[in-house]
């Protein structure tokens, strides 16, 4: 990287710290309540370094394969790292031990799967439940009407612990469409805050991303996560026909 572009990731950082904090402020509370992690995916380990650098100190990766190719390079060094993509059950060996949180357990079976792997190592994961909050068949993501029967299951396991809730929602070409569900995913967060279940300690509620996170922060999130108004635009691989 040019100094001149380690001067604009920077500039970038401070400015997604700026509007985070206002937008906080902006619905009474404290810029300091808000984790911001950083999606790195597709930015290689000099950018994530430069990252850190520049005040991040949060990232979240979404592929598994990626996240050990940088992590050889000492990509997070002085960082935490979460892990935040679709995570298939026999790729959770390669996450436990190295990621203090996983954000994206959509399934009890797979919660189990990180569960079984953690007591391996003596270690408790921090977890949090992705919920489906668009009812999107595409998507991963447990549907409103079965997280009980997983925090039922998954806050029994010594090995796990349930540190709140996650949301990607459907792509939405208006704000207020996402701001409907932000606002239920907010109620969902505490209707099971007010249960106050042993084992489940509803520390984060994970929504907003680059185009949303202003109005994922008004509906009451506490952590966003951010890649493209930080890292600029990712090149997407065009597949030809
Ligand atoms: C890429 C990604 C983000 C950030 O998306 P941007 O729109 O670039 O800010 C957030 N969450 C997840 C799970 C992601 O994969």
């Amino acid at each position: 990287m040019t100094e001149q572009e380690k001067s604009e990731l920077r500039d970038r950082i401070k400015a997604v710290q700026e509007r985070i904090a206002r937008a906080a402020e902006h619905a009474g509370r404290d810029p300091k309540e808000i984790t911001l992690v950083a999606a790195s995916k597709m930015n290689d380990a000099e950018h994530v370094r430069a990252a850190i650098d520049a005040g991040i100190s949060v990232c979240g990766e979404n592929r598994v394969q990626e996240l050990l190719e940088k992590y050889e390079q000492h990509a997070y060094d002085g960082a935490d790292l979460q892990f935040i993509g679709t995570l298939q059950t026999n790729k959770v060996k390669y996450l436990v031990g190295k990621v203090s949180l996983i954000q994206s357990v959509g399934s009890i079976r797979l919660g189990e799967a990180i569960a079984k792997e953690a007591a391996k190592h003596g270690l408790q994961q921090d977890i949090l439940l992705e919920i489906n909050i668009g009812r999107e068949p595409a998507k991963s993501g447990l549907l409103i009407e079965e997280l009980e029967e997983a925090i039922g299951l998954l806050r029994q396991k010594e090995s796990l612990c349930i540190r709140g809730l996650m949301a990607i929602p459907p792509i939405a070409d208006e704000t207020s469409k996402n701001f409907g569900y932000f606002s239920e995913m907010h109620q969902v967060f505490v209707d099971i805050l007010t249960k106050k279940y042993d084992n489940v300690n509803m520390d984060y509620l994970s929504m907003g991303m680059t185009n949303d996170f202003e109005t994922a922060i008004a509906c009451g999130a506490n952590m966003v996560r951010i890649g493209t108004a930080i890292f600029g635009a990712r090149p997407y691989q065009i597949v030809s026909p």
